[in-house]
């Protein structure tokens, strides 16, 4: 009775249950891919450089969007409730706090990589003392040493997702933070003869950057608060101070209060941006354009 025919029925008819069970609850895309959603868009950069071909990444927040104050979409909602990784920035961006909950309402199986974990935040300094509604500075992602961090919570939340290529992940990751390491290495040597490591920004998203390069970064905007007259002044006296000509601004951000303070200080805006999806060459860019202020 056992025919071979028989036999191929059963198992035909038992393969989309093999398949499921298989699976687990790891949801794929239509090519077979993991669709993953990062909040912001550097955190998409380590997904794309780990994930490589086995991934397929969206941004939540779009190029030019603010993630202090971006609402996703329908459409990122619903392509939310098929994703099968969340990788959120963790450090308080306004935007998670927000919305994290409502993501995980929506998709309850919905696995999330906190990019933060095992880095160190430092405390948001404004004039010297720390902030009390905001104690930490969420821009973590733009030191170098911190990219290397996010490489290893995100290789291992692939992993954890998808066992079958940990080996493959780890590769790329090693890959990836020999390159981070090389690079902080360039940027350290690039701005080691600089004298005067004062740069001025309006958003102050720059701090990480800064901290790991020695560097102190002048910021105008207290996280997205517009200034008060007399706190333009008292940035524009420090910038005459410390001979400061160019003030750096966000793509995000709007750049009127920053065009004045330039007036004020006869120097120009120049845009640095901190949400670039092009990790390693933003930051090349970043350096160049601050060595121009600092030398
Ligand atoms: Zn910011």
């Amino acid at each position: 009775m056992d025919s071979m025919d028989n036999i191929l029925i059963k198992f035909y008819f038992f393969l989309p249950f093999l398949a499921i069970f298989l699976n687990g609850c790891v949801r794929q895309s239509e090519t077979g891919k993991l669709p993953v959603v990062a909040s912001i868009a550097p955190l998409a950069y380590f997904a794309e450089r780990i994930g490589g071909a086995h991934v397929e990444v969206s941004v939540m927040v779009p190029p030019g969007g603010n993630p202090h104050s971006y609402e996703p979409s329908p459409r990122q909602m619903a392509r939310l409730g098929e994703a099968a990784l969340f990788i959120k920035a963790g450090s308080g961006v306004e935007f998670e706090l927000d919305w994290m909950d409502r993501f995980l309402s929506i998709s309850p199986a919905l696995k999330v990589c906190n990019g933060v974990e095992g880095v160190r935040l430092l405390r948001v300094k404004h004039g010297g003392c720390s902030h009390h509604d905001e104690p930490y500075d969420p821009h973590y992602w733009l030191s170098v040493a911190n990219g290397i961090v996010i490489a290893k919570n995100v290789e291992r939340a692939l992993a954890a997702l998808d066992p079958s290529r940990s080996a493959e992940y780890e590769a790329n990751s090693q890959k990836l933070q020999a390159e981070l390491q090389l690079l902080d290495r360039e940027i350290q040597q690039k701005l080691s003869g600089v004298k005067n490591r004062r740069f001025l920004v309006f958003h102050p998203a720059w701090g990480y950057y800064a901290d790991s390069f020695q560097l102190e970064q002048i910021a105008v905007e207290e996280e997205g608060k517009t200034l008060t007259p007399r706190q333009m002044q008292r940035v524009i006296e420090k910038a005459k101070a410390n001979d400061i000509g160019i003030v750096f601004v966000s793509p995000q951000f709007s750049r009127s209060q920053a065009e004045t303070i330039a007036m004020e200080i006869g120097g120009k805006t120049r845009s640095v941006d901190p949400l670039s999806s092009d990790y390693q060459d933003n930051l090349r860019r970043a350096t160049n354009a601050f060595l121009e202020t600092m030398q």
